[in-house]
């Protein structure tokens, strides 16, 4: 164990659980539950997509080289010879002077190589079931291609669809399906665990006995970890009790990827989290050069060969949200297999309005502000409120949090890093 006030710089503390923490087993899910899921390999297309030419509008399929002589004083007149539907085929062969009706999507027939819309012929729009009219005008010239989709020109067989290391987006699941991928190979979503601990701790509606308060880190890790696109499983609250707590670290191990606790990791005569963790794990109880959330419990907890992280986050509220967004995100975010590169979220400079203040104590602070764009494109950021680590709603008002270096802080006009969260 560290004497206790050596403090361990941010980085280091991020590089111990990054380092401990690896990508959990890889899995091949059906896309429909891969969203946010980070792939493991490269996926090509095997299918070209669109697989066929087809047409961008509802409209005439026509032969381009018909239309050169048209203009507004003589428009074509075209011959409707078929008429092509989404999802069906075109059997008749155009030939000169002659069209067919076709519609966004469905392919082009034989002997066309443009798509005039409907609004730009003299038809001007369909009735809901109107028969085919015989014959059609338009007024000008169309290019071959005009309204033309060709087959590949989103994605030809080969092209790679997602590269290893991809969070799976919407998008990249819609284009993943779109090229014909029923599966796709990734690192499950680790599932968390959550209690919180404390004797004082109760939940809502109860009514508060004297020296009791309402467990609010629950509720707000929950949520965080569902932000972030974990599974969460809550483990409730457990009071200061070595028996209650190792069960509830059993359970937790057992059931999880990973653990989450608050309360107990500091130097307390009941914080018997550090008791009942040191006996099942090997754990490193570290003071982090930073505040709030200096104390952070960190390592692995084994049962029958399963070795999972538990994070011990301190008790105070604001402490516990500052701990998970340095600290336990970066290991979480490496069991769903982000890169290394990609562990910690990136910060943006800011200009601070009004006073950022604070006092040299060797610490980097992370004061709790919000964050505004200006019309220049820059951040700027003022004081969301009270900076006591037991403030919540200083918290709940801020959408950042701003980096203050050891020292004195930041004056009006000073730009400082500013990690937006929210
Ligand atoms: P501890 O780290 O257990 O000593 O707790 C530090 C401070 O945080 C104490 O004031 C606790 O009452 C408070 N605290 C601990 N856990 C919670 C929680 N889940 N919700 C609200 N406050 C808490
Ligand atoms: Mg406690």
């Amino acid at each position: 164990m560290q004497p206790p006030d050596e403090l361990t710089p941010l980085h280091e503390a991020q590089a111990l659980v990054a380092g401990a923490c690896e990508p959990l087993d890889v899995v091949r899910w059906p896309l429909s539950v891969a969203g946010g899921c980070v792939t493991v390999e490269a996926v090509l297309a095997t299918e070209a997509v669109p697989p066929f030419d087809n047409s961008a509008m509802d409209g005439y399929a026509v032969r381009a080289a018909d239309l050169e002589p048209a203009s507004a004083e003589a428009p074509v007149t075209l011959q409707v010879v078929d008429s092509v539907l989404a999802g069906h085929v075109g059997t008749v062969t155009l030939g000169a002077g002659q069209c067919a009706r076709i519609m966004t999507g469905a392919p082009l027939p034989p002997g066309a190589d443009a798509v005039v819309a409907v609004e730009a012929t003299s038809t001007g729009a369909w009735e809901a079931d109107a028969p085919v009219e015989s014959q059609v005008s338009v007024a000008a010239p169309f290019s071959e291609g005009a309204n033309v989709r060709r087959a590949g020109e989103d994605v030809a067989p080969g092209d790679l669809l997602v590269a290893p290391g991809s969070v799976l987006t919407p998008a990249r699941l819609g284009m993943l399906a779109a090229a014909g991928q029923a599966t796709v190979a990734v690192h499950p979503r680790p599932r968390v665990g959550v209690f919180t601990t404390g004797d004082e701790l109760v939940g809502p509606v109860w009514p508060l006995a004297p020296g009791q308060i309402r467990d609010s880190n629950r509720a707000m890790l929950v949520a965080t970890l569902a932000a972030d696109g974990f599974a969460t499983v809550d483990l409730g609250h457990v009071a200061d009790d070595e028996a209650a707590l190792a069960d509830a670290v059993g359970r937790g191990i057992t059931s999880c990827d990973a653990l989450l606790t608050t309360g107990g990791v500091s130097m307390g005569a009941v914080d018997l989290v550090r008791v009942v963790l040191d006996r099942l794990g090997d754990l490193r109880w570290l003071s982090v050069a930073i505040k709030p959330a200096k104390p952070f419990a960190f390592g692995l907890v084994g049962r029958r060969g399963r070795s999972v992280p538990v994070f011990g986050l301190p008790g105070n509220p604001v402490s516990a949200a500052v701990s998970y967004e340095l600290l336990a995100r970066v290991g979480l975010r490496r069991l769903a297999g982000f890169p290394p590169d990609d562990l910690v979220r990136r910060s943006e400079p800011a200009v601070v309005e009004g006073a950022l203040r604070r006092r040299p104590d060797g610490k980097v602070h992370y004061q709790r502000v919000v964050a505004t764009r200006g019309d220049d494109g820059m951040l700027r950021v003022r004081s969301a409120g009270g900076q006591g680590s037991h403030q919540l709603s200083a918290l709940a008002a801020a959408n950042a949090l701003a980096v203050l270096p050891d020292g004195d802080g930041a004056a009006d006009g000073d730009v400082v890093d500013v990690l937006v969260t929210g």
